[in-house]
């Protein structure tokens, strides 16, 4: 529990307080599935009743656990340079994800992956496709993320595959200039990662033909589909030849992804990796401060501490993470704001610098933090509170990863 300068309510178990000062029944969610209608966490106007017990939360210390593949990079028979490439990324045993979904995509099939960011799907998908690449020259494939940074996440992990090898990629995000990349399609790629808006664009222009793309991969689909790109996505992937292998990721199994995969993959297999609840992983408490100059206050006493070492704050609006961003840097911090008006180098340059430890903080919008991967993050800060309680989980989630405890802080 974080000691702040300002007044702190008790909570006893089981009970919470509305703001006429009445007992409330209170039971901690257990929102499994994405069928299930999740709380709206009102916005915290006077007067207004906060459910903020869904926001303290005591970390369990999580063991390790080890899991034991039942296959190793070596089994695979992938060619020499792919496997030298493994080892140099230090990839010595396959993820439950990989393990279970490599041979399935080599042996050609259609595959649904239920898995999160930080399980390594990206390379269950791209090995498999890097090897098709490779066997068959006249093979190219196509991948679509709901962010820029993802898209450009996994096109970096697909270089890094494919060092030396001669295969060629283009990102097509939005946000970043057309033309190079109608320049790169042109010079002919093997593989072409997008978020589905760009990608549509540049089919409609007739600079991607998706007739010619035999591999998709949906990353993340319920991340796309939350972000409206359905229509993008079902008009990109009618398109697609009808003999085509297909790897659909989502965090989630909604309706909706059901009804996407039983529309575009053929007998499909399910591969699901269970990670355990984010949640357990994570301290999770409340800070208090009313006003605005109570909120930078209780920010500046956090980010002194020296445990706060690499924090991902959220706010909000994108103008928001630029006034905290210039606040803070008036107060000597070492911060970058990180949302969708900044050039997508700018983005960039943010993100790196956070996973390098040359900055202490980024201040993010939900839609821009969206997917990328930073490791070690050791605070999430909602500055802004979530609007809803998926949102948190998915923004708490970038903290607590693999066998480390994160803490997520929450101004109310
Ligand atoms: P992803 O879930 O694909 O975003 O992967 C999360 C992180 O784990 C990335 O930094 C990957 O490079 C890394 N990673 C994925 N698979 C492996 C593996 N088998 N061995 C070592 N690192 C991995």
């Amino acid at each position: 529990m974080y000691t702040l300068k300002y007044k702190t309510r008790d909570f006893s178990p089981g009970k919470s307080r509305d703001a006429r000062g009445g007992a409330r029944k209170f039971s901690r969610p257990n929102f499994k599935s994405r069928g299930v209608a999740r709380p709206k966490i009102r916005k915290p106007k006077r007067g207004n009743y906060i459910d903020e017990k869904l926001f303290i939360n005591k970390a369990v210390a999580k063991e390790k656990e080890v899991y034991v593949s039942t296959h190793t990079f070596a089994d695979f028979g992938f060619p020499e340079p792919l496997l030298k490439n493994l080892v140099i990324k230090n990839y010595v045993n396959p993820s439950p994800i990989q393990d279970q979904t490599i041979a399935l995509g080599l042996s050609g099939k259609d595959v649904i992956g239920i898995a999160n960011t930080g399980t390594g799907k990206t390379a269950a998908f791209l090995l498999p496709i890097i090897n098709t690449l490779l066997n068959d020259k006249k093979a190219s494939a196509m991948v679509l993320a709901p962010t820029r940074e993802l898209a450009l996440q996994i096109e970096n992990e697909f270089r890094s595959f494919t060092n030396g090898m001669r295969l060629f990629s283009v990102s097509c995000v939005g946000g970043s200039p057309i033309n190079r990349q109608i320049r790169e399609l042109n010079m002919g790629v093997h593989i072409v990662i997008g978020t589905p808006g760009r990608v549509k664009d540049l089919i409609d222009r007739g600079n991607i033909k998706p007739s010619m793309f035999g591999l998709v991969v949906l990353d993340e689909a319920d991340r796309m589909l939350d972000m409206g790109f359905v229509n993008d996505m079902r008009y990109i992937l009618g398109k697609m030849p009808k003999e085509r292998q297909g790897f659909f990721f989502s965090a989630t199994f909604s309706p909706e992804i059901k009804t996407l995969c039983t529309d575009f993959l053929t007998n499909p297999v399910t591969v699901s990796v269970k990670t355990r609840d984010t949640a357990a992983s994570i301290d999770q408490n409340v800070v208090r401060a009313q006003s605005k100059e109570q909120k930078i206050e209780a920010l500046h006493d956090i980010l002194i501490r020296p445990e706060v070492k690499k924090v991902l704050i959220f706010r909000e609006m994108k103008r928001h993470t630029d006034d905290l961003a210039k606040e803070l840097t008036k107060r000597g911090f070492r911060v970058l704001a990180l949302h969708g008006d900044m050039r997508n180098r700018e983005r960039e340059r943010a993100v790196k610098a956070l996973a390098t430890g040359e900055i202490q903080a980024v201040i993010a919008t939900d839609v821009a933090a969206r997917g990328i991967d930073i490791p070690d993050i050791t605070h999430v800060i909602n500055y802004d509170i979530p609007q809803d309680y998926d949102t948190y989980i998915h923004r708490i989630g970038r903290t607590g990863r693999g066998d480390k405890v994160g803490t997520a802080l929450t101004f109310i």
